[in-house]
């Protein structure tokens, strides 16, 4: 059984729409995949009757942007009810503050002598909810300023880099509260890549733990190695489901296909197992796991 649990669509910062996800998924000979958009669920709907139809598992999640020691973190949120009042109005703030952002970073872009327009920016992001730095991206080399997406991080869009403006997140212990009491679990999103956090180590976690936070996504292409081991370690004295994921972004992001990292089935049972715990002591009406 092959289960990828960390996967993006156009609806944000992926490059095709979540019935393409789903296919490519089944094609890649996935079972179980997990949609998970930043702040949206968005493609659920889409991705649901995909997944019906062509016989692969949907979990329905997100990912959500958030904050812990001033710095970006990401967390991933399986089967909440995205209705429930105060995560829908946190995702509604997460959202403001990306469309927010947009004409803030063409301006800085524009500073520069690049001639970029929030226009350019929309035309790129048609079917996009979540509007991020990557749809910026794909607008710096439609102008050819860059050739890909990398190259505008690196030059532009990362942190310390000229373009880059800061946008709005909750707190990572808030919103580990939050999703629990939308019925959903959450899992820590790459907690030690490329674009995380050093600060969250072993105590960091405990705490976060204790919020609810039920696991770490440990086989990540931004971890080597040495740092899945270490924790690994940390998810087993923590006690902790340990996932494994993609993170694919269809042609936004190279070397993140499909089922390139896996969920082990029994670290799967975990999560749905606790998720139909926490559905049932938050009385929210949760999404189904989509079942062919
Ligand atoms: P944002 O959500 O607007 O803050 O942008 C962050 C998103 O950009 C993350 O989800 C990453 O997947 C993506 N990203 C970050 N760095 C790169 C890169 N070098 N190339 C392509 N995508 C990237
Ligand atoms: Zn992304
Ligand atoms: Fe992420
Ligand atoms: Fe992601």
């Amino acid at each position: 059984m092959r289960i990828d649990l960390h996967t993006h669509s156009d609806r944000s910062d992926g490059t095709t729409p979540p019935r393409d996800v789903v296919l490519a998924a089944r094609a890649a000979g996935l079972d179980v995949l997990a949609l998970t958009d930043h702040d949206t669920a968005e493609g659920w709907a889409e991705a649901a009757e995909a997944a019906h139809e062509h016989g692969v598992v949907l979990v329905p999640g997100m990912e959500i942007s958030c904050r812990f020691a001033g710095r970006s973190a990401h967390l991933l949120a399986y089967l909440p009810d995205p209705s429930y009042p105060p995560l829908a109005a946190a995702l509604d703030r997460i959202l403001a503050g990306r469309d927010e952002r947009t004409p803030h970073v063409c301006a800085k872009l524009r500073a520069l002598g690049i001639p970029i327009t929030e226009e350019m920016v929309a035309r790129v992001s048609v079917d996009a909810v979540a509007l991020g730095r990557p749809h910026i991206a794909d607008a710096l080399v439609e102008l050819g300023v860059v050739r890909d997406r990398d190259e505008a991080f690196d030059r532009y869009l990362s942190a310390g880099r000229p373009g880059y403006v800061e946008r709005y997140a909750v707190e990572l212990e808030e919103m580990v509260g939050l999703v629990r009491d939308a019925g959903g679990v959450s899992v820590l999103a790459h907690p030690w890549g490329r674009h995380s956090n050093a600060a969250l180590q072993l105590d960091g976690v405990a705490r976060l733990a204790q919020a609810g936070l039920l696991g770490l996504e440990v086989d990540h292409q931004d971890h080597d190695p040495r740092q899945r081991a270490a924790l690994r370690g940390i998810a087993a004295e923590l006690d902790l489901v340990v996932t494994g994921s993609s993170d694919f972004h269809g042609a936004g992001k190279a070397d993140h296909d499909l089922g390139c990292n896996t969920t082990d089935p029994a670290q799967l049972e975990r999560l749905l197992g606790a998720a139909e715990a926490a559905a049932a002591g938050s009385g929210r009406n949760v999404p189904e796991v989509v079942h062919p």
